[in-house]
């Protein structure tokens, strides 16, 4: 496993390693090292903000998992909105076209479990967006100054902070 930056060796796109990073990231670990979580345990979580934001960085590897402000609204957008749109969409067509029940229980039954399904997949989206960003973009320390891991000489903690990252 190696550290995000890596300026001697080449990127690897291969099929290998982004199978690796987005098994990582459907787990909801740290899509560098796969060994600690990007979130605070499910049942240490206190609030709606625990759930949302990721921690500040790896413990273990140091790879910090928000690259920059507002890294992760295309998540939000993108994978989290348009997974739960195809996935109502399939909903609906299945019980209308497949199941013929009546409208007002189609769409009640395709409209609520959206938001549950959004909440839910909300995590799994922001870590398959980091994978899949970090497989297209490997980091490089001369590619801009705001995605270096944490420099530190200490051993990672045994236990790690279970802080979500900090907003200014
Ligand atoms: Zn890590």
């Amino acid at each position: 496993m190696g550290s995000p930056i890596n300026d001697t060796e080449p990127p690897d796109y291969s099929a290998k390693r982004f199978r690796r990073m987005m098994s990582h990231a459907w787990k909801l670990k740290c899509p560098v090292c796969g060994e600690r979580p990007m979130f605070v345990p499910w049942s240490q979580v206190r609030s709606l903000r625990d759930w949302f934001m990721p921690l500040d960085g790896c413990p273990r590897c140091g790879y910090p998992f928000e690259r920059e402000p507002g890294y992760f609204l295309l998540s939000i957008f993108a994978i989290n909105y348009g997974v739960g749109a195809l996935l109502g969409v399939t909903i609906y067509l299945v019980l209308d076209f497949c199941l013929h029940l009546p409208i007002w229980l189609v769409l009640t039954l395709t409209i609520i479990p959206m938001p549950i399904f959004n909440v839910l997949f909300a995590r799994h989206a922001k870590a398959l967006f980091l994978a899949f960003d970090l497989f297209c973009d490997p980091h490089r320390g001369e590619d801009d100054g705001g995605d270096r891991p944490a420099e530190s000489t200490a051993p990672p903690p045994k236990t790690p902070d279970w802080e979500p990252i900090s907003k200014s």
